[in-house]
């Protein structure tokens, strides 16, 4: 039988861990939407490329071959042949992701690949931000996590080892931007269940979503 869960919400919320684990719970394969986000931001980057050039990034994006790993236990990624998995969560790809995934063409064509991806899978797991509004609105189960800022920002920089401060600050300042597009992937889809995970294990976020979703 399909299964198509869409987890969608902010960085730090726990989606990764807690969309990883499910997929594995499933038997099903994983996908990070938010690393092909990154993967094309980083070749933009290396290219040398002026992000406020849109047509020269869009063209870029749309010459990058990306290799997108969906085994929840080892996602690996790479672009242009280049292993990313380490480059896409450092600094620079990091300040530069949520311009990138802002232009429209760079969306429309990183949407369509999510979505080949989702039609070629009899179960799946799907982290981003527009999972259940865009990329997958027939999704089986539709969550959206959520927790504290300072609980995202404690996550975040236990997971990177930087500054719990600064990270709070760099989760605001994504947040802002992320939402401040005409088509804010931040807002929820309206069928979506909220979870809040604050205060909340691993553990009992994968079994009340596994309860979900055997309802
Ligand atoms: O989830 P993660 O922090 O890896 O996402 C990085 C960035 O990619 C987000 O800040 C957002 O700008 C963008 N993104 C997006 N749509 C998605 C996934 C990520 O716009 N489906």
């Amino acid at each position: 039988e399909r299964c198509v869960v869409a987890v969608d919400g902010p960085s730090g919320s726990g989606k990764s861990t807690v969309s990883r684990r499910l997929a594995t719970a499933i038997d099903g394969i994983y996908l990070d939407t938010g690393a092909m986000y990154r993967a094309i931001t980083w070749a933009v980057l290396q290219s040398g490329a002026d992000l406020s050039d849109v047509d020269t990034v869009v063209k870029i994006a749309m010459e990058t071959d990306l290799s997108i790993g969906t085994d929840p236990q080892a996602p690996h990624f790479e672009a242009n042949g280049v292993d990313v998995d380490a480059a896409i969560r450092g600094p620079e790809v990091t300040g530069a992701v949520s311009a990138v995934a802002a232009i429209p063409q760079v969306r429309a064509m990183l949407v369509q690949f999510q979505q080949d991806i989702i039609s070629g899978a009899p179960r799946i797991v799907v982290e981003g931000r527009d999972i259940a509004s865009v990329v997958a609105p027939n999704a089986d189960l539709k969550v959206y996590l959520t927790a504290s800022a300072a609980a995202r920002a404690q996550r975040r920089s236990a997971e990177d080892a930087t500054d719990v401060v600064a990270t709070e600050a760099d989760l605001a300042r994504r947040d802002q931007l992320d939402s401040s597009r005409a088509a804010d992937p931040l807002r929820q889809a309206s069928d979506a269940t909220t979870l809040d995970t604050t205060g909340m294990g691993i553990d009992e976020v994968v079994t009340q979503l596994l309860s979900m979703l055997n309802s």
